[in-house]
């Protein structure tokens, strides 16, 4: 007989409940979930029948593993079911968050972790109640261009100190109907659903927290899809020393670069926060050095860690309490705008 080696029998995989079967989880957490090594997909919850029972037909997921919002409870005697995965609109995130918690179930929660500093305490208070572990949908975190970009930006070694951040997100968005232009479904506009990548690159890459914030924003005037919700905001962080971002937040135009900038020399990823085809570039002597690293699916790595963490008792990179800091900064950036003024921001 021929000699190879085969497979390692795979370790125990956590099981994971989807809540909201929209566009993200669709197109890119579903997908993520077939190739994971710690996580399997074991329910949905949805508030489209149609849907869930021909998503669970593509993913083999039994019909009982199909449950609506209103009976959600039912998860805590569950067993096939660890972890629960929000993925609904930003006003959703508490509500689902909580009753999951108190279900005995692990909480990925979508970014931003809610609308409001207050929702994201609570949801903080409901994990350490339960006894549970909360993460927030940081995947950049665990992507390995960021975390090349990270390392440059705090080494000083090789290029020198940091002194300015560049940190820009944004895309045009398209339905003026969605819920994403709805103030109390999505809390804001830009700034919530795709700044917060900038707001959140200058913090890993700083390595500190910021002290001040100065922010404006700007929307197009007549513009039907910016009536209730900001289209742009740009806005500049103090770090301790002399360290500054500057950063940019837009539904009007398609902006997905971070830039770290020493005295003589710069790296950026560009594009940096989009699901694959990350490029880094380095600058420096008047050349530019291209530099590869692993592309990976984001999803997958993201659910794969929490399970990781929750097997291994150990803690996840990106707790509630990293969601709640974004939104305390997010309400200072909207504070400085409509003031005028540089917001101080406590330690
Ligand atoms: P979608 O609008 O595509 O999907 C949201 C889903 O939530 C719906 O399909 C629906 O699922 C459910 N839902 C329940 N009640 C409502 C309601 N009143 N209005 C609309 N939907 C409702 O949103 P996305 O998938 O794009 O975003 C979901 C979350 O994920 C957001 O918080 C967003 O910020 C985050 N996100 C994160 C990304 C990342 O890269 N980390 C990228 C994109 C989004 P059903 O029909 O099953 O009930």
């Amino acid at each position: 007989m021929p000699q190879f080696p085969l497979p390692e029998i795979p370790g125990k995989k956590l099981g994971w409940a989807i809540v909201g079967l929209g566009r993200l989880a669709v197109s890119q957490i579903l997908p993520g979930l077939v190739e994971a090594k710690r996580s399997r997909l074991a329910a949905f919850v949805s508030g489209s029948p149609d849907k869930a029972k021909r998503l669970a037909q593509v993913y083999g997921l039994p019909e009982k593993g199909i449950y609506r919002y209103q009976d959600m409870e039912r998860l805590a005697s569950d067993p096939a079911v660890d972890v629960v995965y929000v993925v609904l609109p930003n006003s959703m995130h508490a509500e689902y968050t909580i009753r999951a918690l108190k279900a005995g179930k692990h909480v990925l929660c979508e970014k931003p972790m809610a609308n409001t500093p207050r929702e994201c305490e609570e949801m903080i208070a409901a994990a350490k109640t339960a006894n549970r572990k909360l993460s927030i949908g940081y995947r950049l975190h665990y992507e390995p261009y960021n975390q090349a970009l990270v390392k440059i930006a705090r080494d000083t070694a090789e290029m020198g100190p940091t002194r300015l951040i560049l940190a820009e997100a944004g895309f045009s968005i398209g339905d003026p109907t969605q819920w994403r232009l709805r103030r109390a479904m999505a809390g804001g506009g830009s700034l919530m659903d795709i700044g917060i990548y900038a707001l959140q690159a200058a913090r890993y890459l700083a390595g500190t927290e910021p002290t001040e914030v100065n922010a404006q924003v700007s929307s197009t005037p007549n513009d039907p899809r910016f009536t209730e919700v900001e289209e742009n905001v740009t806005f500049q962080l103090r770090f301790p020393g002399a360290l500054v971002a500057n950063c940019t937040s837009s539904y009007g135009v398609g902006v997905n670069r971070f830039r770290v900038c020493k005295p003589n020399a710069a790296a950026e990823l560009d594009p940096a926060l989009s699901y694959s085809g990350l490029r880094m570039r380095v600058f420096r002597n008047g050349g530019i050095e291209e530099r590869q690293h692993p592309a990976i699916d984001q999803f997958q790595t993201e659910m794969d860690h929490f399970s990781g963490c929750i097997q291994d008792g150990t803690d996840t990179a990106t707790p509630g309490e990293e969601g709640l800091r974004d939104l305390r900064i997010m309400m200072a950036i909207y504070e400085s705008a409509r003031s005028g003024k540089p917001v101080a921001l406590p330690s």
